[in-house]
This record gives C-alpha cells, sequence and structure tokens, in this order.
C-alpha cells in the first residue's frame, strides 16, 4: 500500500463515514469502548447496547473531536475511495472529486429532510409505505429521489461490492 495519501488528504473533505449516509450505526466491540464514548458525552438513545447510531455526535466539520480515543470501528474503516487512493488505483485528485461529488449528493439528501426528522427514521417510514403501498407525498418523493441518487453513488465508489455496509444501515 502507497502513503503518499492519507486520511488528512482526504477524509478532512468528506466525513461521510460518521454521518448517516453510510451507516446507519457504528459498532463498539466491548464494554471499555462503550465507557468511553459515554464519558466524551455520547447517551441513549444514540447510544444502544453495543453500538451507537449516526451521525455520530462527535463529528464537527468533517472532523472526528474525540480522534484520538475513537472506537475501533472508526479506526478501522477505510471506503472503498479511501483503500483505492491509498493503493494508487486511482490518483487523489480523482479521489477527491469522488469525494466532494458524494459530499454534494449528501448535502442534496440533507436539504430536503425535515428538520426534525432523522435519515433512519425515513427509512423506516419508506419501509412502511411499501408493505402498506401508501403513496409518498411530493415533498417526500424528492427526498428518496435524493436518497437514491446518494446510495448509487455510494454503492459505486465507496461501499465493498459485497453489501456488508447495507446491512449496516438500519
Ligand atoms: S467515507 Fe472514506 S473518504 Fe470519507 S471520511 Fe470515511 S474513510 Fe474517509
Ligand atoms: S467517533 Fe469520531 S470517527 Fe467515529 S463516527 Fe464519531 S466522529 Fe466519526
Amino acid at each position: 500500500m502507497s502513503e503518499t495519501v492519507s486520511t488528512a488528504d482526504l477524509c478532512v473533505h468528506c466525513g461521510l463515514c460518521c454521518t448517516e449516509a453510510l451507516f446507519g450505526w457504528i459498532p463498539l466491540v466491548d464494554p471499555a469502548e462503550r465507557d468511553r464514548v459515554a464519558t466524551h458525552g455520547m447517551a441513549p438513545p444514540q447510544l444502544e447496547g453495543e453500538r451507537f447510531v449516526t451521525p455520530c455526535c462527535f463529528v464537527r466539520d468533517r472532523a472526528c473531536t474525540i480522534y484520538a480515543d475513537r472506537p475501533a470501528s472508526c479506526r478501522d474503516f477505510r471506503c472503498e475511495v479511501l483503500v483505492s487512493a491509498q493503493d494508487g488505483a486511482i490518483p487523489l485528485p480523482a479521489a477527491l472529486d469522488t469525494v466532494r461529488k458524494a459530499v454534494e449528493l449528501h448535502q442534496a439528501v440533507l436539504d430536503k429532510l425535515p428538520a426534525d426528522t432523522s435519515l433512519r427514521a425515513m427509512r423506516q417510514r419508506w419501509k412502511e409505505r411499501e408493505a402498506t403501498a401508501q403513496p409518498s407525498s411530493p415533498e417526500e418523493a424528492q427526498l428518496r429521489l435524493a436518497y437514491y441518487a446518494l446510495n448509487l453513488f455510494l454503492d459505486r465508489h465507496f461501499r465493498p461490492a459485497d453489501g456488508e455496509l447495507v446491512e449496516r444501515l438500519d
């Protein structure tokens, strides 16, 4: 693996793995880790047993405010864009373009999300609507379109092909 591209080069422009875009929740590996995030101020309902739901309360301006103390799952995670940039499969400028596009698509989702609703709650609502064949309002349909556009892009560039991360949405 090439060391020419670091998380500092790429992740500071992104931060999407700390939001609801890539993960609905992040696992905590043991009770000590749970205690550590709790000490930093994370609490239920965000803190759920051995995991916490996103968006993470510690992300500010795309950066982790508990970086030295971040959980192992955060430490270990590299999206496919970062992996490809670090392996030299794509040059840093191309990786940055991909990250910026994803951030733009995520912002388009946030702009359409009602102020008092999380993306997780919306995903749940969509599942219920699908089960009961209820129609969406025009605003909700716009939000779903933006959400699908974001996810198509994330599937293509950020998530591994095995679908593992999609299972960590809800
Ligand atoms: S999604 Fe990838 S590029 Fe973005 S912050 Fe996470 S690891 Fe870095
Ligand atoms: S603890 Fe830090 S790295 Fe982990 S999700 Fe929260 S902001 Fe991101």
